[in-house]
């Protein structure tokens, strides 16, 4: 799942976890410091770069790419293990890391989360008070060369409405997961 920094994510996915069993989110390691709030091993592992470094180089990682000036990768065993469970895996990555897993991985479903507008992402980038405005000018301008992305994605999912959003989002990965119809 890939969209633009403040698309709305990870509330879809918290969404997601109610309306769909057997679902499990993949925790990413990451160079960059904690939000306020985050939580070691629940948001992201907080790796430093020579930590990163190594698990990259050793093949620890599934993809990895430098995202807003920092390196963020999937732990690649948790995600084998996970699949070989029959669990449904998410990963929340950038577009680079989710070429990387179709390659990898060509049964994987790239799905592409929309903000509903430009002047809605800000908003919301604002609203959440993590970022300098500087940085939220930079991720404005990371989120419109991520739209152009969206065309490679298998599904598009736009978020104006977090419930129907998750609907949708539900019935995409049920239909992926060759138990149940659409
Ligand atoms: P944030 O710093 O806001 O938590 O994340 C910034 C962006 O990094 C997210 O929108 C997401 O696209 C990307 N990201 C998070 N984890 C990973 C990962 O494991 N791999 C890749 N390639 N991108 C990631």
């Amino acid at each position: 799942m890939s969209g633009p920094s403040g698309a709305g994510k990870g509330t879809l996915v918290k969404e997601l976890l109610d309306r769909v069993p057997d679902v499990w989110v993949s925790v990413s390691a990451t160079t960059r410091a904690p939000r306020p709030g985050e939580v070691e091993g629940r948001d992201y592992l907080f790796v430093a770069p020579e930590r990163f470094e190594e698990l990259a180089s050793s093949g620890g990682l599934l993809e990895w790419a430098e995202v807003h000036g920092n390196r963020y990768g999937t732990p690649r065993e948790a995600v084998e293990d996970m699949v070989a469970e029959g669990k449904q895996v998410i990963l929340e990555i950038d577009p680079q890391g989710a070429l990387q897993v179709k390659d990898k991985r060509p049964d994987s479903i790239l799905i592409f989360i929309r903000p509903p507008s430009m002047d809605e992402l800000r908003r919301r980038l604002e609203g959440r008070g993590s970022e300098t405005p500087v940085q939220v000018e930079l991720r404005l301008q990371a989120a419109n060369t991520e739209m152009e992305f969206a065309g490679i994605y298998d599904f598009v999912i736009q978020n104006d409405d977090v419930s129907r959003a998750a609907d949708e989002l539900a019935a995409v990965i049920d239909s992926c997961s060759g138990t149940r119809e659409l």
